[in-house]
């Protein structure tokens, strides 16, 4: 089929083809379908939406677009978790290390923080020494041995999406679900999986605003994974506040390594929800109260902790930092945020407080943006804390002060002190 055709397909309405996806995602990779007539597809597909048929065959086709890499020498049913991105989500640097002790093999491969969510790769590569752009050799050997390598995507990684999701960039079609979907999936697929453990957050601060929204998007996903032979759940979780107290990459590994030490809390607590999803599907079955034990002991007695120290010394970082803190990067500056007000914190306007640790370096607006992985913002109270006027709200480090000014008025505006009484929705929404 000519693309002029493909694109009036979708345009009025129709479906395409599998093989007229297969051919459009090879075309537009290879160079020989140009970026106008790709823009205009990808704006009928944003309106129109996608069949399954066609998000299937989608993903399928830019999975192969690139390197697929095959972990089958390894033994045990390999599963990987996928966030689709939040506040001071710094669940996978826990997650990872604590399902590998668990005797669950974890090929995990994350991206960079854009915007106001924040990376997995990111806040690794603030251990002083990390190195995450492994060859896939030796992350084969780290998952054989340590059951968990913890890396980027390689260039050869599904390249039809980094093209596909840069046009998107540029012509507003991200926010579509099957485009998203079909965008994260084929990137995890490419990862030499068994299963798969979505974590699709929903809120203020996540992607997808809207509840409605968040349970389509993972339907979607599970979908596509089931379609290609893969185990997949997805837990819907709450993000209308940051996940934890520490937003920014070196703060939340010393948020991360508090928690594999024993810290009680909401990321203690995502984690483990996670972590017996991830162990169950690897132990093909388990009760889960058992699981769950026995999680908790691991993190409680030292064992996750001591498998995250030989993960990171095995990729090259100084563990000597995960036990003095004073050894990752530490911000020259510090300000602190006080109530102006007595009550009760209500809520929290969530990407703002994404964006207020951005304005201080934590992230990157664009994706070549240099990120300061000393600076973000310290949360001292949750929803539901009672504060006297006067009494510590939040701290903010940073080496530059450029937008010091509008990232303490956005963290202020985003901490809503009230009278009380509003409800804190449960941690996880649904399990689909
Ligand atoms: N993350 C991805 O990897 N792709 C999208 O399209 C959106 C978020």
């Amino acid at each position: 089929m000519r693309t002029a055709d493909l694109i009036m397909t979708k345009r009025d309405g129709g479906t395409m083809s599998e093989s007229d996806v297969r051919a459009f995602i090879r075309g537009y990779t290879d160079g020989d379908i140009p970026d106008y007539q790709a823009a205009a597809l990808l704006m009928a597909i944003f309106f129109r939406g996608m069949q399954t048929t066609e998000f299937v065959a989608w993903t399928d086709a830019m999975l192969h677009s690139g390197d697929v890499l095959d972990l089958s020498d390894i033994t045990g049913f390999k599963v990987d978790k996928h966030s689709t991105g939040g506040v001071g989500d710094k669940i996978s640097l826990i997650l990872a290390p604590l399902v590998a002790c668990a005797g669950v093999p974890v090929p995990m491969i994350s991206g960079r923080g854009l915007g106001h969510t924040g990376g997995t790769l990111d806040k690794l590569e603030s251990i002083p020494g990390f190195v995450t752009a492994l060859p896939v050799s030796r992350f084969r050997e780290l998952v054989a041995t340590l059951g968990c390598g913890l890396i980027g995507q390689t260039p050869e990684i599904a390249p039809a999406d980094r093209k596909l999701y840069a046009l998107r960039d540029a012509t507003s079609t991200v926010e579509c679900i099957p485009l998203i979907a079909s965008s994260i999936m084929s990137k995890k697929l490419a990862e030499g999986i068994d299963g798969l453990v979505l974590d699709v957050k929903t809120g203020s601060g996540a992607f997808m605003r809207r509840y409605e929204d968040a349970v389509e998007l993972a339907k979607t996903m599970i979908a596509i994974g089931e379609g290609a032979g893969r185990e997949v759940v997805a837990l819907v979780t709450d993000m209308n506040a940051p996940l934890g107290s520490h937003v920014g990459n070196a703060l939340e590994v010393i948020e991360s390594c508090d928690v594999l030490r024993g810290k009680p809390g909401v990321v203690r607590e995502l984690t483990l929800e996670l972590g017996v999803e991830m162990v169950r599907m690897g132990r093909r079955g388990g009760d889960r109260a058992a699981i769950r034990q026995e999680l908790e002991a691991m993190l409680d007695d030292g064992r996750a902790m001591a498998r995250f120290a030989a993960i990171v010394e095995a990729q090259g970082g100084d563990v000597r930092a995960l036990y003095d803190y004073t050894r990752l990067p530490t911000a020259r500056h510090r300000v602190e945020l006080r109530a102006d007000r007595s009550g009760k914190v209500d809520s929290f306007v969530c990407n703002d407080v994404g964006r207020a640790s951005m304005m201080l370096g934590a992230g990157r607006a664009r994706k070549e943006d240099f990120v300061d992985p000393a600076a973000g913002v310290v949360l001292h109270v949750e929803r539901g804390t009672r504060v006297q006027s006067g009494d510590l709200l939040a701290e903010l480090f940073f080496n530059d002060d450029r937008q010091l000014g509008a990232a303490v008025a956005l963290l202020r505006a985003s901490i809503a002190v009230g009278e009380g009484g509003v409800e804190v929705p449960p941690l996880v929404l649904t399990r689909l």
